[in-house]
């Protein structure tokens, strides 16, 4: 029940402005820069409402004319998207923020929000006549891609850390993937797949060195102002590994102004990192454009495990744009606000979403967020899929003190 497809005309490198056609398989523009997919917004603003988007799928697929896919025959959706969005009012309450708001992403397929960047990305890939994908992954894009790839009849070839989450690993064997695990991190991982993708005939599909992953990450800021009555909020909190969902959001934002959706206002765009890894956080703070390696990145946060972002520089555009900041908070930090969470809400938020938390209390405290502000934090996965990492708080788990008696457990 789509209202109609694809408006795409062209690609356009964020570096360099270079116009690409599109309907032909594109990694990065040879000056380096990723490719960002550009649709004929004007057309649409006739042609497509706001109105219409109610009666279409519960699904990101409700904002077809904004995605690149062209036929329904292309599209391999698994129901992502059009997650809910609810209200924090317990743990709002408990840290003095009266209008709190969790974007739940972790009730997407494979239960983390990469679920919309892979569906769009292999529907593409299926579209375009791919037949192998490759990349590397420090945890929730590997399930995605192997799940949509498994959807898509798609072989798909994954290069994780060896430390990547328990979940994450065996997730991909259930659907199928071909997985090899690194001595190292997701850079190393993605340079795997560089070096031997031309001699395997794989399409890379690692963040933003494809156009079309930003697209389907991108709905998650269509969603928040269609589930706010095309209102932004004041501030939106992102858990920022590759910064591509930060990126997506930008660019809606953007999309939805140019087609008379939304004013020029802006909510302040809040990077949130985990002190282990924090290269946004740095060159924030520096003033500098670019970000620079992170060495011996760590954090239980997988998804925040990038050193050194592709968009680092659209990422630190939106934040100034937007009079955002970003910060940096500890792995304890982030297990304790996810428990706190739980505890007040009922929703089990993924490390990376329970480090926004963690970094929203810091920001209520220095007063840079007021109480009565409009907040909205990205769960980008869910808190299941990190049992290794929550068990350091509950040590008679599974791998805590139970272990150490040698997994017995006497009951009472
Ligand atoms: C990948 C991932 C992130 C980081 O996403 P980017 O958009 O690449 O910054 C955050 N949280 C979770 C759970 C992830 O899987």
């Amino acid at each position: 029940m789509l209202q109609g497809m694809t408006t795409l005309t062209h690609l356009e490198c964020s570096l360099c402005g270079k116009i690409r056609p599109a309907g032909v398989a594109h990694n990065l523009c040879e000056c380096g820069g990723p490719l960002l997919v550009r649709y004929d917004l004007e057309a649409l603003k006739s042609g497509w409402s706001r109105e219409w988007i109610v009666s279409g799928p519960s699904s990101m697929w409700r904002y077809a004319p904004v995605l690149p896919v062209s036929k329904p025959a292309s599209m391999i959706s698994l129901g992502e998207g059009w997650t809910p969005l609810i209200r924090a009012k317990n743990y709002g309450a408990a840290v003095g923020a009266r209008n709190l708001w969790v974007k739940d992403e972790g009730l997407n397929p494979t239960a983390s929000f990469k679920a919309r960047g892979l569906a769009c990305c292999i529907s593409m890939c299926h579209e375009l006549g791919i037949r192998k994908v490759a990349l590397g992954s420090a945890g929730n894009a590997a399930s995605a891609t192997a799940a949509y790839a498994a959807a898509a009849g798609i072989e798909a070839h994954i290069f994780m850390p060896r430390d990547v989450p328990q979940a994450n690993y065996i997730e991909c064997l259930a659907f199928g993937a071909k997985v090899t695990l690194v001595d190292g991190l997701i850079s190393d991982c993605g340079r795997m797949v560089a070096e031997r993708k031309d001699a395997e005939g794989w399409f890379d599909v690692n963040t933003l060195k494809e156009p079309y992953r930003i697209e389907g990450k991108k709905t998650m800021g269509y969603e928040v102002a269609e589930q706010f009555q095309w209102k932004l909020p004041d501030a939106i909190f992102y858990p920022t590994g590759g910064g591509v969902g930060l990126i997506g959001m930008w660019k809606a934002f953007e999309e939805m102004e140019a087609l008379g959706w939304i004013g020029p206002e802006r909510p302040k765009m809040i990077v949130v990192q985990a002190e282990g890894c924090a290269p946004m956080v740095r060159a924030f703070e520096q003033g500098a454009e670019r970000a620079t390696f992170w060495e011996n990145a760590s954090t239980v946060a997988a998804g925040l495990r990038v050193p050194k972002p592709l968009g680092d520089f659209l990422i630190l555009r939106a934040v100034r744009e937007s009079a955002g900041t970003c910060v940096a908070v500890s792995d304890r930090a982030s297990l304790e606000a996810g428990a706190k969470l739980a505890r007040e809400d009922g929703i089990f938020a993924a490390p990376e979403g329970a480090a926004c938390f963690a970094a929203l209390e810091q920001l209520l405290q220095t007063g840079f967020l007021k109480a009565e502000e409009k907040i909205v934090v990205y769960n980008t996965g869910s808190g299941l899929k990190y049992l290794e990492a929550y068990s350091t708080l509950w040590p008679r788990v599974a791998g805590g003190e139970a272990d150490k008696l040698g997994g017995l457990v006497t009951p009472r």
